[in-house]
C-alpha cells in the first residue's frame, strides 16, 4: 500500500469548472511530489441533484486534463448500505436523534444548531403519521460517550508552515445531520467513512471545507476510524471575487473544450504548466 494516498472526490451536481480543475491539478501534483497515488471518488449521495451524465463528464474532463486514477472508482450511491450501517451503529449507542423539523421551524428555535430530540409523545405522533425525519448526531451524548477524549480531539493540518496539530471543535456545526429526510446518508458520514475505508492518508481540498475536519475528527473518534492529514488550498475566484460554483453554472471545462481551449492552456492559466 502506498504511504501517501489522497483522493479527488467531486459531487456530480453539474459540469466541472476551472475551480475543480485547479483543485484536481493540485491533488495530483501533491501526490506526484510525494510519490503517492490519487483515488477518484464520485460523491453522488444527493440523488435529487446528482446526475449520471455529470459523472460521465467528470471522467472525460479529468482524462482530458491528463489525469489518471486506479479503477474501479468508488461511486458512493452504490454503497448506501455502508453509510446506513454507520448511522445505525451510532443510533444503537444512543448518539443520535430523529429531527422532523423543517428549515423554517429550526430558524425560529433559540439554538437551531442543537435542536435536540422531540418530546417522546410528539415523536410518536409524527412517526405514526409518516412525517419524514433526518437523523442528527447528539453532541451532548457524544461528549458523555467520549469522556476525557472529547476535550482531547485533535487533527493534523498541513499548512505553509508545516504540519500543525489543531484542537477540534466538533460543536461548531451543531448536531450534525447524519442522514437526511430523503437520503440515508449526509456528506460527513459518507466522506469520512470512505476516507477511512480507502486508506486515505492526506485529504487535499478547497478552503470552503476548512471546517470539515472538526466534525470528521469526531466521527473518526466515535467509529475508531483512521484519521488523514488535512490540507486546504485557496479557491479560484471569478472576476467579481466570488468563488466559482457549479450551482451558478460557471463556465464548464466541457464548454471551454468545445470552444477550442486545450488542456495545456487550462493548465497554464491555472499555474500548472
Ligand atoms: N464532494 C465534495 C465536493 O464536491 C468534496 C468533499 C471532500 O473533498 O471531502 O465539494
Amino acid at each position: 500500500m502506498s504511504a501517501f494516498r489522497t483522493r479527488f472526490a467531486p459531487s456530480p451536481t453539474y459540469y466541472l469548472h476551472l475551480g475543480h480543475a485547479a483543485s484536481a491539478l493540485q491533488v495530483w501534483r501533491r501526490a506526484s511530489e510525494a510519490g503517492g497515488e490519487v483515488l477518484l471518488r464520485i460523491e453522488d449521495i444527493d440523488t435529487t441533484r446528482c446526475r449520471p451524465e455529470y459523472t460521465t463528464a467528470i471522467y472525460e474532463d479529468l482524462a482530458w486534463l491528463g489525469l489518471s486514477w486506479p479503477e474501479p472508482v468508488r461511486v458512493q450511491s452504490e454503497h448506501f448500505s455502508d453509510f446506513r450501517a454507520v448511522v445505525e451503529a451510532l443510533t444503537r449507542r444512543g448518539l443520535t436523534y430523529r429531527c422532523f423539523r423543517t428549515r423554517t421551524e429550526l430558524a425560529k428555535m433559540s439554538d437551531p444548531l442543537r435542536p435536540g430530540p422531540h418530546p417522546l409523545d410528539e415523536e410518536e405522533k409524527l412517526l405514526s403519521s409518516g412525517v419524514p425525519f433526518a437523523r442528527r448526531l447528539s453532541l451532548s451524548a457524544c461528549e458523555d460517550a467520549l469522556g476525557d477524549a472529547w476535550n482531547a480531539l485533535s487533527f493534523q493540518e498541513r499548512t505553509a508552515e508545516g504540519l500543525v496539530t489543531r484542537m477540534a471543535d466538533p460543536a461548531r456545526e451543531g448536531d450534525i445531520v447524519l442522514a437526511r429526510k430523503d437520503s440515508p446518508s449526509a456528506y460527513h458520514v459518507a466522506a469520512t467513512h470512505d476516507d477511512a475505508l480507502q486508506g486515505i492518508t492526506e485529504v487535499i481540498r478547497g478552503e470552503d471545507l476548512i471546517d470539515a475536519p472538526h466534525v470528521q475528527t469526531l466521527l473518526q473518534a466515535l467509529m475508531g476510524w483512521s484519521a488523514p492529514v488535512y490540507e486546504h488550498h485557496p479557491l479560484i475566484l471569478d472576476e467579481t471575487g466570488h468563488k466559482l460554483s457549479k450551482r451558478q453554472q460557471s463556465i464548464s471545462l466541457a464548454s471551454l473544450r468545445a470552444d477550442g481551449m486545450t488542456a495545456n492552456q487550462v493548465r497554464s492559466r491555472l499555474g500548472f504548466s
